[in-house]
């Protein structure tokens, strides 16, 4: 399947910022934006500001979504918040596994499957996000690591792996400012893809994340295997995160 067969999407993960009069802003300034773009624009916030997204961005161009989601229905899960509620929102997007969640909050390969399924379950799409350390990186492990995280996943089967976005996101490459280079993206892009493939679902979007900004969108964009960008600081500042999705 060609690239021009999948849309552009570029997804913002504000992380653990924002304020409501900060946000108001930056929402404000999404909702304006050229409705033309040749990208499908989302943001992904911090489960307080999920309503006031919902009430800013509701009518526009732009999808909403969260950065977490509990991998359980409902129950004596103190903290967690489940898909089913993020629906209420009508949330459209959940980040699952990324960096930060694995590293920082101990979650499994195997958890983050079980939180996509769940996401799948509410009709939330997934983005599934996968990467290596910068030890990995230069021990010549990436694709090995990178399998071994979407092994659970693919375990879910063609039927859900359809309804997913993944995101590869080298860990060296997250908040560092130094960008894995277009080629180096598009060898491990490939390499998922290949995954994809095997399984009979090419088409799902492959975004690339790790310190993308308007400078570099478009080199990585041009690449045959990378349908788009997940987008942490660069997302914070409107018309950055616009030129990125014009890209
Ligand atoms: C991210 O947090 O997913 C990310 C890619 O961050 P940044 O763009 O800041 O590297």
């Amino acid at each position: 399947m060609t690239q021009q067969a999948r849309a552009r999407l570029v997804l913002g993960n504000w992380k653990m910022h924002g304020s409501l009069a900060e946000n108001e802003l930056l929402l404000a300034a999404l909702r304006a934006a050229d409705t033309n773009s040749s990208s499908q624009i989302g943001v992904c916030v911090p489960f307080p500001y999920m309503a006031q997204a919902a009430q800013a961005l509701q009518g526009s161009a732009v999808s909403w979504g969260a950065q977490d989601v509990s991998a359980h229905e409902k129950g004596a899960y103190t903290g967690e918040v489940s898909a089913a509620m993020l629906k209420d929102f009508a949330c459209r997007w959940v980040l699952a596994g990324h960096s930060e969640r694995r590293a920082y909050h101990g979650e499994t390969d195997q958890t983050v499957a079980d939180k996509a399924r769940a996401a799948l379950q509410s009709g939330l799409t997934p983005v599934v996000c996968v990467g290596e350390t910068l030890n990995e990186h230069e021990a010549g492990q990436t694709l090995a690591v990178i399998r071994r995280q979407l092994t659970p996943v693919l375990a879910l089967g063609a039927d859900a792996v359809a309804r997913m976005v993944l995101a590869y996101e080298p860990i060296w490459a997250i908040g560092s400012g130094r960008s894995a280079t277009p080629e180096q993206a598009q060898d491990v892009h490939a390499a998922i893809r290949a995954e994809l493939a095997a399984l009979g679902t090419p088409q799902v979007q492959v975004l690339y994340g790790g310190s993308v900004k308007a400078a570099n969108a478009a080199s990585l964009f041009a690449m045959a295997d990378i349908d788009g960008a997940l987008v942490g600081g660069a997302a914070l500042v409107a018309e950055e995160f616009l030129r990125i999705a014009a890209a």
